[in-house]
């Protein structure tokens, strides 16, 4: 069986990422990485579905225990993905997806060169903010933290393979679904499949 494909997805916080990864995930073959956290749950939030939630401590124990692929700090906290479940599910022929910051993700390309990077980007830099807003689960000091943020990190768009505009939910879905699938099709991923024509 071929290894399934690692798929890192950045996108500044309040471009819908969520939403569009929850779209995405309605397919089966995908595994949604778990990732660990220091920050507090916010409201509705489960330990073990969204995140695993852990101590300053025992993130610090992961990883000196070189239990996470990568790890970063984000708005004061840490961040990192647990490194077993992402290599058994990839053995597995599973599609992960590890939705990460920037950071993280310029790490996961130096790991793992193989991985495709994906960035999902706001219409523009205001909807960004008023969908921030809507939420309503932050402050405005910490909106206006976040929005300062998320420009460095568009900055960081040109580093990655694909870019996908969430405007539309149903096309930037259908985007990232023919992202996979065209990216499965290349050459350096599908040797075997020349090979087998020729008989070799
Ligand atoms: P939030 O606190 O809004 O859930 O996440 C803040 C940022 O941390 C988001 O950009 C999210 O993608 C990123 N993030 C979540 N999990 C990880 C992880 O395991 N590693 C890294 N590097 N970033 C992560």
């Amino acid at each position: 069986m071929s290894k399934g494909l690692l798929i890192v997805v950045s996108a500044p916080s309040g471009c819908g990422k969520g939403t569009v990864l929850a779209e995405v995930l309605k397919n089966d073959n995908f595994y949604y990485s778990v990732s660990a956290t220091t920050r507090a749950p916010r409201e509705g939030e489960v330990d073990g579905v969204n995140y695993h939630f852990l101590t300053k401590e025992k993130f610090e124990e992961l990883i000196a225990t070189g239990g996470v692929l990568e790890y970063a700090q984000y708005c004061g906290n840490y961040y990192g993905t647990p490194k077993k479940a992402v290599e058994d599910k990839l053995c597995e022929g599973r599609d992960v997806i590890l939705e990460i910051e920037v950071q993280g993700a310029m790490k996961i390309k130096e790991a793992c060169p193989e991985a495709v990077f994906i960035f999902i980007l706001p219409p523009s830099v205001d909807t960004l903010k008023q969908r921030l807003e809507k939420r309503g689960t932050e402050t405005a000091e910490v909106i206006e933290k976040r929005v300062s943020e998320a420009r460095g990190e568009i900055e960081k768009a040109y580093n990655y393979d694909y870019v996908i505009v969430n405007d539309d939910l149903n096309e930037a879905v259908s985007d990232f679904i023919k992202v996979v699938e065209a990216e499965k099709l290349t050459v350096r991923r599908s040797r075997q499949l020349i090979d087998n024509v020729l008989g070799k």
